[in-house]
């Protein structure tokens, strides 16, 4: 199963500084169908009371420290740092966060920076726990619940959070080059979906795999991985990928077969249907006429369906 880490006031905990929780998404309903739940008040954890008074960012020559919002003396950075860092050692098969959007302890991005003076500098902050754990982690994939309302996002989210959910399982054996490319096997189509370019790098480090060193090679190759999938797949990437994967079939279909899956896939790149429809009739094409390198490609199912992800994009 996926283990998330939650933003406690995103899963109905009352620990916000005002006391309260934040509205409920339903969207996390069908996420704890799908995923163990870590939730965890950063907040809270360092021992600030509920309620409290509100933590903001404040920029001291250039270095952004976590400060109380009254008198912008008593600095709780590290001790927000001290939290990601127990936080990841108690949780080391985490495959991704949902943090909370302008949060000076958990917003992944344009969070309010305060200069001395107590007045809005810039809004290109990150919280306090969250900078703390990218520094350790810088791969495990984040978003912010508010940006998750956007359905590519959310989509691409899960995508990652899968991805790397299954890199800390093979992490666990012994990687060698061969175990890399029999990995990296599964990926190559959603990841022709998301980057051509990161697509055709990946191929080249992999053919030069055993005269790199096995260290060197794994760290290339994740990176690399992640960063492709980093944005949402285009519809023309997505596109491309379906045309791929229905060319594995264009000696079992028949000829009505073929025209509905091109009608299908058409209609997804012109914005007429959801992804679901043709992804939907290239599953069932490939249930009936069975492809062994197709069925272990991680582009045909790469979430669990009772997500509905691919429904809304
Ligand atoms: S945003 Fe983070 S620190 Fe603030 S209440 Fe929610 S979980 Fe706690």
């Amino acid at each position: 199963m996926l283990k998330l880490g939650v933003g406690a006031c995103i899963v109905g905990s009352p620990v916000r500084y005002s006391g309260d929780a934040k509205r409920h998404n339903p969207f996390m309903d069908s996420v704890a169908c799908v995923a163990e739940l870590v939730a965890f008040c950063p907040e809270v954890a360092i021992g600030l009371g509920v309620p409290r008074e509100p933590i903001r960012l404040v920029d001291e020559n250039g270095e952004v420290r976590v400060k109380d919002s009254s008198s912008q003396t008593q600095d709780f950075t590290l001790k927000l740092q001290n939290a990601a860092q127990s936080f990841l050692q108690r949780n080391t098969d985490l495959s991704g966060y949902i943090l909370v959007k302008g949060s000076p302890s958990c917003g992944t991005e344009r969070v309010k920076v305060y200069n001395e003076k107590g007045n809005v500098f810039h809004h290109k902050g990150q919280g306090g726990f969250v900078s703390e754990l990218l520094r350790i982690e810088p791969l495990l994939p984040v978003e912010d619940d508010g940006r998750l309302n956007d359905a590519r996002i959310r989509e691409n989210f899960f995508i990652r959070a899968y991805v790397y959910r299954d890199w800390k399982k093979l992490q666990r054996e012994e990687l060698t080059a061969h175990r890399l490319i029999t990995f990296y096997s599964r990926y190559k189509y959603l990841v022709m979906a998301h980057d051509t370019t990161a697509y055709k790098e990946i191929g080249r480090l992999l053919a030069d795999a055993g005269k790199v060193d096995i260290d060197v090679l794994t760290a290339q190759f994740i990176e690399l991985l992640m960063s492709a999938i980093k944005d949402p797949a285009k519809r023309s990437g997505l596109t491309n990928a379906m045309q791929h994967v229905r060319g594995y079939l264009k000696r079992t279909i028949s000829a009505i077969e073929k025209a509905d899956v091109d009608r299908s896939i058409d209609d997804y790149r012109t914005g007429l249907v959801p992804l679901v429809v043709p992804m939907k009739m290239l599953q069932h094409l490939f249930n009936v006429h069975p492809n062994e390198y197709i069925k272990t490609q991680v582009f045909m199912s790469p979430y669990p369906e009772e997500l509905r992800l691919r429904n809304s994009i």
